[in-house]
């Protein structure tokens, strides 16, 4: 069983930006992530992708978005610089391949996770898994055979359907 102070699951921006932070804070800390690569979930977008926020913004601490700050970068420069953050430029300790599969508290105070590497025990987790991993359909009161959405299924006054199949 390996064991740090702080585990961070996710290597996106959050798990990334928590992990210098962290490290600089002298912290032993592991950054996990269940794909084979920095960046994979923007690898795997559509290719017309871009961000729809200027690169001005699209730093993460220590390193600014390479390029004209006015720039919305396409989705495999980001994926590339966070690739450049997590390795070159500050080599932070990334283990890739390494998905969460479990994680429950050890009984003295710490975690204990189960990975598709082994087990990790940590004083404090960061859980960083991005927002967008899997689908999700809120429920609207019914779904209607198109996919649609009425105005009535949603709560909203009548207009009509507010998408056409
Ligand atoms: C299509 C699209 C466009 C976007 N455009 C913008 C934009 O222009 N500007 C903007 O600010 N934001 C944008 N966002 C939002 C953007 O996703 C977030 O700003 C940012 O990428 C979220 O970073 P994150 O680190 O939270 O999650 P993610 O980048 O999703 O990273 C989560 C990581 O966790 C890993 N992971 C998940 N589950 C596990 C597990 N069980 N074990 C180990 N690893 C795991 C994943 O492999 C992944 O690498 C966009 C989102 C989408 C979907």
């Amino acid at each position: 069983m390996d064991d740090c102070d702080v585990l961070i699951v996710g290597a996106g921006q959050a798990g990334l930006a928590a992990g210098y932070h962290l490290r600089e804070s002298g912290l032993r800390t592991v950054i996990v992530d269940g794909a084979d690569r920095v960046g994979a979930s923007w690898r795997s977008r559509w290719d017309s992708l871009r961000l729809f926020t200027p690169a001005r913004y699209a730093g993460l601490p220590g390193m600014r978005f390479p390029g004209p700050p006015e720039a919305y970068p396409g989705k495999d420069e980001v994926a590339e610089y966070l690739a450049e953050y997590a390795a070159a430029r500050f080599a932070l300790p990334v283990r890739l391949g390494t998905a969460v599969t479990d994680l429950r508290r050890d009984g003295a105070g710490g975690y204990v996770a189960i990975t598709a590497n082994g087990v990790l025990q940590a004083g404090q987790v960061v859980v960083a898994t991005g927002p967008f991993g899997a689908p999700y359909v809120r429920a609207a009161g019914g779904r209607p055979e198109s996919g649609c959405a009425t105005d009535a299924q949603l709560g909203l006054p009548e207009r009509g359907s507010c998408c056409r199949a």
